[in-house]
């Protein structure tokens, strides 16, 4: 049970490097880097059926993730979230096929537990001395937990108004919190320089090919849970991406394994409409986003105003005939309410998102209440609890 990694490559001109070292963007276009696997290898030497009885962890798919060595795997528990059927919800749309996801009980409560899982571990195998992440929320947290875990001195970059859950829970683990004016953009600036300076790895959303990695692992536990059937469409509360690219690129390794077959899943984007740059560039036919001025939302995993991978979120959402769409906060967290009041699922606005994007698919008939869709609640709603108003 260990990985079938063989190189890096850029998604841009397709150039390989060896994934042996730590690298973070690619040399050639300064562009994203995937992970590529000796799929046929993997084919012929691994039986899908045998991942059943192992751990109910994202490390299940070990083959599918980059840490050669199981010895290097810097895990707190993340993934094997439940694919939860909706009922109330779905009874009330008049679907029969609609569930949830529910990433909110990862470690640290979202999500990016599985991402920075990944890409601690991959460079802790690469014997790195510390990380920088810069973060407009969530992603501070988990890694200050797994920068904890694995024994590594952590600097976290947040803009001055992240939330305060996530600065607690950053200087809770003992990471070092710089605030930054500005937005993740300029954290992610300052993260990038830092690291540079000191030679620690650093995290930022698709800078480093292990995140998404990590967040694909979502999408394999998703069809593995539906009985090796892809839906017929994801949504998902889109900020940089990371989980909607990883999720493509893992269904595409799937499909090529021959472990599922079929069309891969409509990728529908929800943004917020405070910060909606993947839905201008959709709705625009263009290929990459610009930078949406004066980004706000309360949704704070949303708040990024430029994704670096712009062009591989379009990639995904258009090669499936998915779509984006932008929602307000108010509906976010009004919809944080109806998920948890039908179906006991307290969810980050984010995820709430998704539900609100749900709502407005049917009544647009983009979506059919015969097919089968799963919303992906990306976080616990107890990370927000500032957003719903006390007794
Ligand atoms: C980071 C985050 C997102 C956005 O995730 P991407 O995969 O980077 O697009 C959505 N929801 C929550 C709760 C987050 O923390």
């Amino acid at each position: 049970m260990s990985s079938y990694i063989d190189h890096l490559e850029c998604t841009v001109c397709g150039k390989s490097y060896p994934h042996e070292q730590l690298i973070g963007i690619s040399p050639c276009c300064e562009k994203v880097l995937f992970a590529r696997y000796d799929l046929a290898k993997l084919g012929r030497e691994v039986d899908r059926d045998s991942l059943s009885s192992r751990t109910d962890s994202m490390w299940r798919y070990a083959e599918l993730l980059p840490v050669d060595d199981p010895g290097n795997i810097v895990t707190l528990g993340e993934g094997g979230t439940p694919l939860i059927k909706s009922r109330n919800l779905a009874q009330k749309l008049g679907m029969r096929n609609q569930f949830i996801k529910d990433e909110g009980l990862n470690p640290t409560g979202t999500f990016k537990a599985r991402g920075i899982s990944a890409a601690v571990s991959k460079a802790v195998e690469l014997k790195v001395d510390g990380f920088t992440m810069p973060s407009a929320g969530n992603a501070a947290g988990a890694a200050a937990a797994y920068g904890a875990r694995s024994g590594m001195e952590t600097k976290v970059f947040m803009p001055q108004d992240a939330p305060d859950a996530n600065k607690k829970e950053t200087l809770v683990a003992g990471s070092e919190l710089n605030l930054v004016a500005g937005l993740i953009n300029d954290a992610g600036r300052e993260a990038v320089a830092v690291a540079k300076e000191i030679g620690f790895f650093d995290l930022s959303t698709l800078k480093e090919p292990y995140r998404a990695e990590g967040k694909k692992s979502m999408g394999l536990e998703m069809v593995q849970q539906l009985g090796w059937k892809m839906p017929d469409a994801v949504i998902y509360p889109t900020g940089g991406g990371t989980g909607i690219i990883g999720m493509y690129k893992g269904f595409k390794e799937l499909l090529e394994l021959g472990w599922i077959e079929g069309k891969q899943p409509k990728f529908i984007s929800v943004q917020a409409d405070g910060c909606q740059p993947i839905v201008r560039a959709f709705d625009s036919g263009a290929a990459t986003s610009e930078l949406w001025e004066n980004a706000t939302t309360k949704a704070d995993g949303l708040r990024v105003p430029h994704p670096f991978a712009d062009y591989l979120i379009l990639e995904a959402i258009r090669e499936t005939g998915g779509t984006a769409l932008a929602v307000s906060d108010d509906e976010m967290i009004a919809a944080m309410y109806e998920m948890a009041t039908a179906e006991g699922i307290f969810p980050a606005p984010e995820g709430a998102g998704t539900l609100v994007g749900l709502k407005k698919l049917l009544e647009q008939k983009f979506l059919d209440p015969d097919e089968s869709v799963v919303l992906f609640n990306t976080g616990s709603g107890y990370k927000y609890l500032d957003l719903i108003t006390g007794p």
